[in-house]
């Protein structure tokens, strides 16, 4: 790489402003020729049980470093390479007289290929198997596996894409920034730097020419990368990046824009855990707490008095705030043995969210007595949602059993196309809307939110997700109801602006996510906001809409 000052470009996560050396994470192994083995089956099948057995253990070592929800995943994978179905697939083809690298790399290829079919959660984790392959086939080989690199100094990560097993020991004070040559907005890297609030440029497709030792500007804000940038633009992008920072760390208030305007940014919580995060970060409340980690790995729903007592205790780290909860999202991702059904073909298009609870109405009744009761004991101002409403008659249903049970504020989420385009109807019903981007956007594109393939559909920025947002927005000036935003979308500043602009009155986030949103909407006017919106509006795909509102962001 020689040329000074060129830029490459690729989808920014975060505002963040980076300087620094490029560290490449090393591909892939290449995959294992297809050659007769030379050993007899004995001796391939210890190389392979030996390797599957360390990097198991590896994998579980790293998990308990690591902690947390990492160590989740890592003792996931690490189940993976100890599969005994696996293992004996390993032997059947040792057996047939390949060797260990070719029977490990092929059986978790079936393996995956297994897990695709599976669809839902199973083929989201199919992606893994990859990984834990190459790190099987690395020892076997006695080569190191690609990981990311060692370094006592800072560095700007380089890679095609991480894996899951890569991101979970990453330090945050020796890696900088992220880049991906590979991967879209909802990618693992890309969700990784949103949590963790590190700037990523994702899906780079040209970041391939840099190499270890490039000094390179990430700039997450704009989603470029300057390569071999001049000393005048290394300077200049320090200043920058100070003044980032300073913007950050003084945007601390309730959400308002240049004129004053008032837009609530609240947090998207999923325990009492978050909950704490969500106060540091000066959220407003909570726009979105999701109760699920209540019911799943259960064999039937919690009582009435562990859920009120699980929502007590987040309705007490907001006094005199507004808390949304969503009553239990089961079925499609996250089936629950006792509430949805299994052997549905297509479970995201089932009976999942609020079609699975108005079949099981006592699970729901207790849920929301839960939460009424839990109410009456704190300070919170509780509104309570339905995920997955697709018709004003589910509205009124659920609305009607909130007001039996007490509930005082019912609203429902809008996550599906239908119920976009009837948020006039629906708002006549209920108090307040909240939309999920996250589905919404995975129900316009009939693109599985979780499955890699499919991943470049996965964009909020679409016209299409922002001509159905308008809809609900013009909804909510029309009846003069809230319309808050609780998918990822509301975590992108620029997005952020932009749905301000389409009639949101609050947006609701991963707690790290609030500081860059609180700043970037500071800086713009709601008729600013307006002008980006009908841009935005107007483009003919994600990237130009992306490009036609990031345009004002630059100046
Ligand atoms: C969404 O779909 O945007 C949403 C917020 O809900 P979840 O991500 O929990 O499905
Ligand atoms: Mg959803």
């Amino acid at each position: 790489m020689t040329q000074t000052d060129s830029i490459v470009t690729g989808i920014g996560v975060g505002r963040g402003l980076v300087v620094g050396d490029v560290r490449r994470m090393p591909d892939p192994l290449p995959e294992p020729a297809q050659t007769n083995s030379t050993l007899t089956p004995d001796e391939e099948l210890t190389r392979a049980t030996t390797a599957l057995s360390d990097t198991a253990a590896d994998l579980r070592d790293r998990g308990t470093q690591a902690g947390g929800l990492a160590k989740e995943v890592l003792d996931a994978l690490a189940l993976m390479a100890a599969d005994t179905m696996l293992l004996s697939d390993v032997k059947k083809r040792i057996d047939g007289g390949t060797t260990a690298e070719r029977a490990v790399f092929d059986a978790f290829a079936n393996f995956a290929s297994i897990m695709q079919a599976a669809g839902g959660y199973m083929a989201e984790r199919a992606g893994d198997l990859g990984d834990v392959a190459n790190r099987v086939i690395a020892r076997i080989a006695g080569v190191p596996a690609p990981g990311v690199p060692q370094s006592s100094t800072p560095f700007i990560l380089v890679a095609r894409d991480l894996a899951p097993a890569d991101t979970a020991l990453l330090d945050f004070d020796i890696v900088r920034a992220l880049v991906t040559t590979d991967g879209g907005p909802t990618s693992h890297t890309a969700i990784l730097a949103r949590e963790k609030g590190l700037p990523a440029i994702v899906g780079a497709k040209a970041a391939d020419i840099l190499t270890d030792g490039d000094v390179i500007i990430v700039d997450a804000g704009k989603g470029e990368i300057v390569l071999n940038p001049s000393a005048d633009r290394v300077d200049a992008a320090l200043t920058e990046s100070e003044a980032r920072l300073a913007a950050r760390a003084e945007a601390t208030g309730p959400g308002r824009m240049a004129d004053g305007h008032e837009v609530a940014l609240l947090a998207n919580v999923g325990s009492s855990k978050s909950a704490a995060a969500a106060v540091e970060a000066h959220a407003e409340g909570v726009g979105l707490f999701r109760t699920e980690f209540l019911f799943l790995d259960n064999d039937a729903a919690p009582s009435l008095e562990v859920q009120k007592a699980e929502y007590a205790a987040v309705f007490e780290e907001f006094p005199g705030q507004k808390v949304v909860v969503r009553v239990l999202d089961a079925g499609a991702d996250k089936p629950l043995s006792f509430l949805t059904d299994a052997g549905e073909e297509n479970p995201a298009l089932g009976r999942r969210g609020i079609r699975a609870l108005l079949a099981h109405e006592d699970i729901l009744r207790t849920q929301l007595s839960a939460i009424a009761e839990a109410t009456l004991e704190t300070d919170a101002d509780v509104w309570v949602m339905a995920p997955m409403i697709s018709t004003v008659e589910e509205t009124e249903a659920f609305v009607s059993i909130c007001r039996e049970v007490g509930i005082a504020k019912a609203g429902v989420m809008i996550e599906v196309p239908s119920s976009a385009l009837l948020a006039h109807h629906i708002l006549d019903v209920a108090d307040f809307v909240s939309i999920g981007t996250n589905d919404l956007t995975q129900y316009t594109f009939a693109a599985d939110r979780l499955l890699g393939t499919v991943a470049n559909l996965q964009d909020a920025w679409s016209p299409a997700v922002l001509r159905l947002i308008r809809e609900v927005g013009l909804a909510g000036e029309l009846t003069k109801k809230p319309v808050g935003i609780c998918g990822e979308a509301a975590a992108d500043p620029v997005l952020a602006v932009v749905l301000i602009g389409l009639g949101v009155t609050s947006l609701s986030m991963s707690a790290i996510a609030l500081a860059d949103v609180r700043a970037e909407i500071s800086r713009f006017t709601l008729v600013e906001a307006r002008q980006l919106a009908e841009r935005a509006l107007s483009a003919r795909n994600a990237k130009d809409a992306r490009a036609a509102a990031s345009l004002a962001f630059t100046h």
